[in-house]
């Protein structure tokens, strides 16, 4: 559901997207062809989950014809929910993967998708510490591998194979011309020949050490272990349900970050759609890991649920505690990353040199605090598929896609790691999470890391580049860009169109002494009083002399508001209504004869508005603030 919504700082209303609205926007990337010297070469992909199954369903629709997957496990993952950025969403709608907002409407196998706007980090006592837009979706893991598996053919994924060895080939031999170069060997049944291999087989990758990527790169316990749990909001209490809603008032349009204040780590809450609700726990673990050597997830003892139920109230508050004790079954997930990250994702030297390499997880584990592990694998994916189109040999390709996505992976890395330690209260000198937005971001910045990233992904900009060449001339600038200073801002969409504005209405100032102003412009300048609507302030409205519809408007100073500059744009959620500082102060009021147009405009611009309507008159208000926080008033102030 889009439509108005109540700001939890004012009561007032604001207007946010619905969720199909919001899918509509996300552009579809289509992948370039790949070159015919490539197109007929065999790949075999190890390891069937969203990395896998991405890389597969990306090559195929490049144009590869000889893909095979091939999967340790049994069948699908069970997995939970996962953020998903708007780039993996693209990629996604380009393949073709059904994509859907619920469950009940949506065609077999669809991915249903819920809407993330804002990511929020507060304090379990309920202070926010940071807001801001995060153009997300959350999606069901499960859902989404079987949405990219079903691009596949059925005949090329095989899942119950384990894969064991890489083994160089016929290269070269004079009695096989074409050459055949990787066989793969498997824990049983008969090896697979192929042209490449790309090994997608998870964090703990034992091709990554078999290729000889990670001499001295090993796996990194963060020091914390999830607890992770999905619960139907139907299930919950009635009043858990009301506690929920009351105490994360954006639940359903944010990706909550809550870091305890105790020293317990922090914990993670959204709504994953069609009334089931997503939560994470960070514990600390000094103690170290709590799944068996060479396993991440395990399933937990009922001594540890009876743990997590009796303190749950006390670390997380009322809400979040009732909802972790009605959440059937949560289960453990030890966070891990790579200590170094990997400089190239492809073997470079040895027998195996310029025809394996490894993406996803394997290429790059990560902590889950940025939201990206599925959605670098997913670019990974694309950018693979993409280098295809340029490159001639399987060498050549997979030095160009790992040349396109090793630094930018590492960098998130890097930065999913410190904003762990950072929500936990692990940074040096910290004695517990960072209590304001100011402390949060300069911990942020001395760690000479950008902030903001979250949103947006922003630093992978060979991805940005291969979308923004893909794109029609006019969808381009749609994604959101990385500003030269580091920061992250919408870019100026010159081509969504433009408000048709017919002219200004009128200008207001903001007074302490109505009758004293209004007196200067009536005496002195020779303004006339015009007709005021009943509103609920004290305020006179001026004809312009010699104008027969533009006005000068003063306005009663807000006395609750105090004296200071407009909130922060990112901000303004929390710390004040927009609507109310814009009507109630300097401003100025232009026209526009299609007030519906107008709203969608601003709207296609990613401008955030507030709406009001005048008293007594079918005139809508819209307001918003320009970049440099002076207040803008539109409305269609000629409708009768
Ligand atoms: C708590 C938590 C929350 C997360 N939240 C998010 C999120 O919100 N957004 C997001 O984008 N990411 C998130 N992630 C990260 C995401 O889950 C991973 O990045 C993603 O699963 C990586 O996909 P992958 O295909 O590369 O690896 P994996 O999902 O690990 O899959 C590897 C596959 O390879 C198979 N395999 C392994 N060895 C072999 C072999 N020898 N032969 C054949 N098959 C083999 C395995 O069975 C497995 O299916 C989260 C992770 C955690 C732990």
């Amino acid at each position: 559901m889009g439509g108005l919504l109540s700001s939890p700082a004012s009561g007032a209303g604001f207007t946010v997207a619905s969720v199909e609205e919001l899918l509509e926007r996300v552009p579809a990337l289509t992948v370039p062809p790949a070159s015919p010297a490539l197109a007929s070469a065999r790949v075999l992909i190890i390891g069937g989950s969203i990395g896998g199954a991405a890389a597969a369903a990306c090559l195929r629709a490049a144009g590869f014809r000889h893909v095979q997957v091939v999967e340790r496990s049994e069948g699908l993952q069970a997995g939970a929910g996962i953020g998903m950025d708007e780039a993996t969403v693209a990629v996604l709608k380009g393949l073709g993967v059904p994509l859907a907002t619920t469950a009940t409407r949506s065609p077999e196998g669809a991915v249903v998708l819920q809407r993330m706007r804002w990511e929020e980090e507060r304090l379990a006592s309920g202070r926010t510490v940071l807001r801001q837009p995060l153009p997300y979706f959350a999606a069901r893991y499960a859902q989404l591998q079987q949405g990219l598996i079903q691009r596949l053919p059925a005949d090329s994924v095989s899942f119950g194979r384990k894969a064991v060895r890489l083994e160089e080939t016929f290269r070269g031999c004079d009695d096989h011309p074409d050459g055949t170069a990787v066989r793969v060997h498997f824990a049983s049944g008969e090896p697979i020949d192929c042209d490449f291999c790309v090994c997608v087989d998870g964090p703990r990758s034992g091709f990554r050490q078999l290729l000889q990527l990670d001499s001295g790169k090993e796996l990194r316990f963060a020091g914390y272990t999830g607890w992770r749990g999905v619960v139907n909001e139907a299930d919950l209490p009635e009043t858990a349900r009301d506690a929920l809603h009351a105490v994360y008032p954006l639940y359903g349009n944010c990706l909550y970050f809550i870091m305890s204040e105790c020293g317990r780590g922090h914990a993670v809450l959204y709504d994953l759609g069609d009334g089931l609700l997503n939560w994470l726990i960070y514990e600390l673990r000094p103690q170290g890991p709590v799944a068996e050597p060479g396993r991440t997830t395990s399933a937990a003892s009922s001594a540890d649920v009876r743990r997590l139920h009796s303190e749950a109230r006390r670390v997380w508050g009322e809400a979040l505690g009732a909802i972790i004790e009605a959440t059937p079954e949560p289960f453990w997930n030890d966070i891990y990353d790579i200590a170094e990250p990997l400089e190239s994702f492809v073997a470079t030297e040895g027998p195996l040199a310029g025809c394996a390499a490894v993406l996803g997880d394997a290429a790059h584990p990560v902590t889950p605090h940025m939201a990206k592990g599925s959605n670098m694998a997913v670019h990974d994916a694309f950018t693979l598929a993409a280098a295809a189109s340029t490159a001639s040999t399987p060498a050549e390709l997979l030095a160009s896609f790992s040349a396109a996505r090793a630094q930018e992976t590492k960098r998130c890395v890097l930065l999913s790691r410190h904003l762990g330690w950072l929500r936990n209260g692990q940074l040096q000198g910290m004695s517990g999470p960072p209590r304001d937005e100011a402390t949060f971001l300069e911990l942020l910045s001395k760690a000479k890391l950008p902030t903001r990233t979250l949103p947006v992904g922003g630093d992978f900009e060979a991805l940005w580049r291969h979308v923004e060449a893909q794109l029609p001339q006019e969808q381009r600038g749609y994604f959101l860009q990385r500003e030269e200073s580091g920061t992250l801002a919408v870019p100026v969409a010159a081509l969504r169109g433009s408000l048709e504005v017919t002219q200004v209405n009128h200008v207001s100032r903001e007074t302490q002494d109505v009758a004293r102003l209004a007196r200067f412009y009536e005496e002195v300048l020779g303004f006339e009083r015009l007709p005021r609507p009943n509103f609920d302030f004290g305020g006179v409205w001026l004809r312009l002399p010699g104008s027969d519809s533009q006005s000068l408007h003063i306005i009663e100073a807000d006395p609750e508001l105090q004296r200071k500059p407009p909130p922060l744009l990112d901000s303004w959620l929390l710390e004040g209504f927009p609507e109310r500082h814009i009507r109630r102060s300097h401003h100025i009021a232009l026209t526009v004869p299609d007030i519906e147009k107008a709203r969608s405009t601003l709207q296609a611009h990613g401008l955030r508005f507030a709406e009001n309507r005048v008293p007594g008159k079918p005139v809508v208000q819209l307001f918003l603030f320009d970049p440099d926080g002076n207040g803008v008033e539109i409305g269609n102030f000629d409708a009768r």
